[in-house]
């Protein structure tokens, strides 16, 4: 049983060298159930893969600053890579993704804000790396799941089908992304088609269809990636994001390429390393995955912990108590609910939901402020960042920079290269030509 009376030493989360708690784990728990605040969580994280074509790229980054130098403001970042006809997508995205996230945040604001302007740099991020990487004229592509943790928060942005998902400390398993899968997404079929792209089956032996749906021309299975410069426009960057706060009992995130999830469902991932290390479990729903289904194709997955304390794991504490106390302490909150996914979230209790948005219209992502810099003038670019005048040709509200007699643009003030992208991506300029390798 828990003791409530007994006056219990803190320990501060900042101290990574921190000795065991002096009191039962059970009864620290229970404090933080009833909210009793701690102010950073650790993370603790595990990563193990397997590789069949190679073409699978991870990213761990646990020593971010929001502002340079100060260690207050740490933030880490894990991101999975899986990349198709070839890896110069998953490396360049790996290599430019989040310099160009956090260029598009403004500088010296608070913490709450940074958080609250993260979700549109993220789109701002994806697609301005994915305008620079069509700059290479190389044909391949990738899938891209970036998770970024600063105190309880975590965010996530997704292209393609590599899920996050978040077990909870009360053993209720959640999705964190949307499957970018034209098989599995009737909402993308849509405006694929819409936007000039065909969606059909592979045609073999006079007329059999086989295999899932995929886009024409270039055969894609998914509706979103960073790369494909030869597929089509409407196979666009602009990634799902959803962000959540956890409560203090913490939570354990699982990021895998389909690898994984090809084999195993979310539940299945989250019990089958249940009560482990993240280093271990791991390497533990990479062996599941492969004793399930055979090594198909690459296969990597990150574990990562976000927990109270400094401890190895985290015990999984009885569904039934910890509901009854979290209905009293928390509630589900719905800032940006534009979205219509289901909100598998709501029966969690223990996780506040912030923020969700998947359109791939730009225009609904980026918001419609106009940051200008007063003493020169100049706007800037609200994917690229580039500082430009609004005279050179273009002005901010004008119609569609390639078809004028279309509605009124009514977003933040694009330069003229990135607006080419935006109409691009609607289907209202052809796709670049085919890029012969
Ligand atoms: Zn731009």
């Amino acid at each position: 049983m828990l003791d409530l009376l007994r006056p219990l030493h803190v320990p501060t989360a900042e101290v990574s060298s921190m000795k065991s708690p002096p009191v039962p784990l059970g009864t620290l728990i229970g404090r933080e159930l009833r909210n009793e605040k701690v102010e950073k969580p650790f993370v603790k994280y595990g990563q193990a893969a397997l590789a069949k074509k190679g073409e699978d790229y991870f990213l761990i980054k646990s020593d971010c600053q929001r502002i340079p130098g100060d260690l207050s403001t740490s933030f880490s970042v894990f991101a999975i890579f899986d990349g198709h006809n070839g890896i110069s997508a998953a490396i360049f995205a790996k290599e430019n993704l989040l310099d160009n996230v956090l260029s598009a945040i403004p500088q010296e604001i608070s913490q709450e804000e940074w958080l609250q302007a993260l979700p549109r740099a993220l789109v701002a991020g994806f697609v301005k790396t994915d305008i620079e990487f069509q700059q290479k004229r190389e044909t391949s592509g990738t899938t891209v799941t970036f998770v970024v943790i600063d105190g309880w928060t975590i965010t996530v942005a997704s292209v393609g089908d590599s899920r996050c998902i978040l077990d909870t400390q009360g053993g209720v398993v959640s999705l964190l992304t949307v499957d970018h899968r034209l098989e599995e997404n009737a909402e993308e079929r849509e405006r694929v088609t819409a936007s000039g792209g065909e969606v059909g089956r592979l045609n073999v032996y006079g007329g059999n269809q086989v295999g899932p749906l995929r886009c024409w021309p270039g055969g894609l299975c998914l509706s979103r990636s960073i790369g494909d410069t030869d597929v089509g426009e409407f196979i666009v960057p602009i990634p799902h994001v959803k962000q959540v706060k956890l409560s203090n009992a913490g939570g354990r995130l699982i990021i895998a390429s389909d690898g994984i999830w090809d084999a195993l469902s979310s539940d299945m991932a989250a019990k089958s390393c249940r009560g482990l290390p993240a280093e271990l479990a791991a390497k533990l729903v990479v062996k599941e995955a492969l004793r399930s289904r055979g090594l198909k194709d690459d296969t990597t997955c990150l574990v990562v912990d976000i927990v109270p304390f400094d401890v190895p794991v985290l015990p999984t504490i009885q569904t039934k108590k910890q509901n009854m106390l979290s209905s009293l302490l928390f509630g589900k909150k719905s800032i940006n609910s534009g979205w219509k996914a289901t909100n598998k979230l709501s029966a969690v209790g223990v996780v506040e939901e912030l923020f969700e948005e998947g359109s791939a219209v730009l225009a609904e992502r980026l918001g419609k402020d106009f940051p200008s810099n007063a003493n020169s003038g100049l706007y800037r670019c609200a994917v690229c960042q580039v500082d430009q005048s609004p005279t050179d040709g273009l002005s901010v509200n004008s119609g569609s920079f390639f078809s004028p007699g279309s509605k009124p643009w009514e977003g933040p003030f694009l330069c003229p290269n990135c607006r080419k992208k935006k109409d691009a991506m609607e289907g209202k300029r052809p796709s670049r030509p085919a890029v012969t390798a």
